[in-house]
């Protein structure tokens, strides 16, 4: 029997997607599983898609950021060209961080004195009142703020859904189920399992955890004018268009079952609620409340790479909470891998993995 020379992509998340985008630019003939179950709450379907390389926590660059935000964004340019979406899948919006104290106004000008390697995403430190210099009158922020210009966010939905129907219409697009137990040996000769938290009993078997981080998001419409801005206080607002506002989002471990709480919708609302003039934050009206389980690696890198002693089998998994900045690069260099031999960096790359090497 000939060997056949087809590739499956299993799960039609950012993941998959971007899997899918990294074959059709080089020719491959692949096919794209998934799962026909709806119900299952998928983290790139409800996923504000916002970008930011900044780690507010300790005031530094997120991983890999100049290289990630620099992948991301020609990926994303490429697909809006590709998908005849021009402007419409990647936006800017910068992040105003509201100082929560004194100190941390202090540490934000001492990064930009020292020209530390985070100030080349910060600016300069404005308004110290209720009324910011150039930020938003219906923003309280007592200590300040400042603002990081590159970040931004993605329409995954519309990202997603305008794949899909490319896949469709070249045929290449099914609903179907795949485990390990799936024999497909026939019709394809390399599988990548982009699978999300929908493959964590599965990894497990061979040694990957994937963990599920349950997340909550609200959609809301307000009246407030962020000047395009996304506001940041523990939780993050960030505006669509139309006076509609994702607010997000909550983290919570070892849940199965991804359902909207009363709990989420509450410490969502109540972050925010100190930045927010009263009048403004008491129109707040809630369209949607909506939640999904980030599928998450044991040291907050993504995985790439082939699966030990499965032959022709590959995964890309494990984009956690920054899925939309960290996943372009990482689906760039499984690709390369597969196809040109590239070395996977280690920080990717499964072989990183004690539970792997034991
Ligand atoms: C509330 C919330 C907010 C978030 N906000 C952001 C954000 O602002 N920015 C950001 O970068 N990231 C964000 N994330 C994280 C982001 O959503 C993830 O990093 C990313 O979407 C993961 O994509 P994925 O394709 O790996 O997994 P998923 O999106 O979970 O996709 C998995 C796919 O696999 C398919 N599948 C599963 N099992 C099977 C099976 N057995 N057979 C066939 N197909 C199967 C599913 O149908 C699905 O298509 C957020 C997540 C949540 C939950």
């Amino acid at each position: 029997m000939q060997t056949p020379n087809r590739t499956l992509i299993v799960g039609a998340g950012l993941s998959g997607i971007l899997m899918a985008w990294e074959l059709e630019k080089r020719g491959v003939d692949y096919e794209v599983w998934q799962s026909p179950d709806s119900s299952l709450n998928f983290a790139s379907r409800v996923a504000a898609g916002m970008f930011n390389p900044v780690s507010f926590k300790r005031l530094v660059s997120v991983w890999n950021a100049v290289e990630h935000m620099e992948i991301m964004r020609k990926t994303y340019l490429e697909l809006e060209e590709f998908l005849n979406l021009k402007g419409a899948i990647l936006h800017s919006s910068p992040i105003l961080r509201v100082f929560p104290n004194a100190q941390y106004r202090d540490l934000w000008a001492k990064r930009l004195d020292d020209a530390h390697e985070v100030s080349i995403w910060l600016n300069e430190i404005d308004g110290v009142a209720d009324v910011g210099k150039e930020g938003p009158e219906e923003i309280i922020a007592p200590f300040g703020f400042g603002i990081v210009r590159d970040a931004g966010w993605v329409d995954l939905p519309l990202l997603l859904n305008s794949f899909n129907s490319h896949l469709q219409s070249k045929g290449r697009f099914f609903a179907n189920d795949w485990s390990f137990n799936t024999q497909t040996n026939d019709t394809f000769n390399r599988i990548i399992d982009c699978r999300g938290v929908g493959a964590s009993s599965d990894l497990a078997s061979v040694g990957i955890k994937v963990q599920a981080d349950h997340g909550e998001v609200l959609t809301l419409r307000s009246r407030l004018d962020t000047k395009g801005m996304c506001i940041n206080r523990v939780k993050w607002l960030l505006p669509r268009g139309d006076s509609v506002f994702k607010l997000g989002a909550t983290y919570k471990w070892n849940i199965e079952q991804s359902a909207p709480t009363d709990e989420g919708r509450t410490e969502l609302l109540s972050s925010i609620r100190p930045i927010i003039s009263p009048e403004v934050f008491d129109e707040f009206e809630v369209l949607n409340h909506e939640s999904g389980l980030r599928p998450a690696s044991t040291d907050r890198r993504p995985y790439a790479g082939p699966v030990p002693g499965n032959d022709g089998l590959f995964i890309l998994n494990g984009l956690g909470t920054r899925g939309v900045l960290v996943g372009p690069a990482t689906a760039a260099h499984l690709a390369n891998h597969m196809f040109d031999g590239t070395p996977l960096p280690q920080d990717v790359s499964l072989a990183r993995l004690k539970s792997l090497r034991d």
